[in-house]
């Protein structure tokens, strides 16, 4: 039986295939490559193809003895997601949809879907717990919640098992300084911060310093990506092992400003990294703090990498490395 990667050439799904490799673990790795890369990935069992074509993942699936899907092929940019929903939509619901179907008409029973802390929306209390209110500010969070309350229903329904992680911030490289974050165009805060003292970009333009935070600038749970990896192995083993539906968030507990994420990057790279006050993106709440408690008692989940100096610098060494990413499009 293996373990099917959908999305596994991704920034995030070429840190879970790296782990689930470094476990000797029978995967099978998906991805259409339209921002994942080939070279992010160390198997040779890897197809390129879309999650919206049925024939496709019946064909893999088949060949492999897939018992157990990973899911993380979604589009991710808040900001795209408000101006361009219908993509979000198509990608994040119609296709994934298409997935769960294939899996339900092959019988394949465990699932696991990156959701993300986007489905809470501007949140009432801090930290965020996997049953505060749901009301996502953004195209991006309502896609991920519409398919979070379809699984429930196909799960009901149809006996497929899952575990949900909500994602907060997710940064950082592997330490083996062979992968790391590289989209083109780059939305993210960390990599676009870097690309200052690479040279890259002047500036760092800082999305509006008027929230309700203790500098004005939005606060955000930072999480290292090989953390987030090492969530996704304990939750192939504890479906396997029969484990019970669950949702989980997967953050530190700790918020960081985009202000005091510039200074550790100061720190870091020792560049004075210039910014520049513009105004708010649309679709960004104010807060988000996870609460990882529930992770931590359902999976047995602790963070290795918990500290944003640490995070940054895995970061930091990934793109000094390679400025220009995997260079491979
Ligand atoms: N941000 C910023 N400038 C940038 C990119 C991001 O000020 O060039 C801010 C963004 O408004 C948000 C935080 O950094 O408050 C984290 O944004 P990111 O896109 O990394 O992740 P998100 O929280 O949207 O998932």
């Amino acid at each position: 039986m293996s373990i099917a990667i959908c999305g596994g050439a991704g920034y995030i799904g070429s840190h879970v295939v790296q782990k689930l490799i470094e476990e000797n673990r029978d995967i099978v790795v998906i991805d259409n490559l339209e921002y994942g890369h080939k070279s992010a990935i160390a198997t040779p069992n890897f197809y390129r193809g879309n999650i919206g074509d049925k024939d496709f993942l019946k064909t893999v699936f088949k060949k492999h003895n897939v018992d157990t899907v990973v899911h993380l092929c979604a589009y991710i940019e808040v900001g795209e997601s408000v101006l361009h929903p219908d993509k979000y939509y198509i990608n994040n619901v119609v296709n994934a949809i298409n997935l769960l179907n294939v899996m339900k008409e092959m019988d394949i029973k465990n699932f696991i879907f990156s959701s993300t802390a986007a489905v809470y929306g501007e949140p009432d209390i801090i930290p965020l717990v996997e049953t505060s209110n749901k009301n996502p500010s953004n195209a991006y969070g309502e896609t991920k919640y519409a398919f979070e309350n379809a699984l429930k229903w196909y799960s009901n329904a149809y006996g497929i098992n899952y575990v949900i992680f909500r994602y907060f911030n997710v940064a950082g490289a592997h330490p083996n300084g062979h992968i790391g974050e590289d989209h083109s165009p780059e939305s993210h805060l960390v990599p676009i911060v870097l690309q200052v003292p690479l040279g890259q970009r002047e500036n760092i333009k800082i999305f509006g310093d008027d929230y309700p935070t203790k500098d004005g600038t939005c606060v955000r749970d930072y999480i290292h990506v090989c953390d987030l990896a090492n969530a996704h192995s304990l939750a192939i083993d504890y479906l396997k092992k029969g484990g019970e539906n669950t949702i989980l968030n997967l953050g530190n507990g700790a918020g960081f400003t985009v202000k005091e994420v510039i200074d550790v990057a100061r720190e870091i790279t020792g560049h004075s990294i210039p910014t520049e006050i513009v105004s708010r993106r649309a679709g960004d709440p104010s807060e988000l703090v996870a609460s990882s408690e529930k992770a931590k008692t359902v999976l047995g989940f602790t963070p290795q990498f918990a500290e944003l100096k640490t995070i940054i610098e895995t970061a930091w060494n990934w793109h000094k490395s390679h400025p220009n990413g995997f260079n491979d499009k």
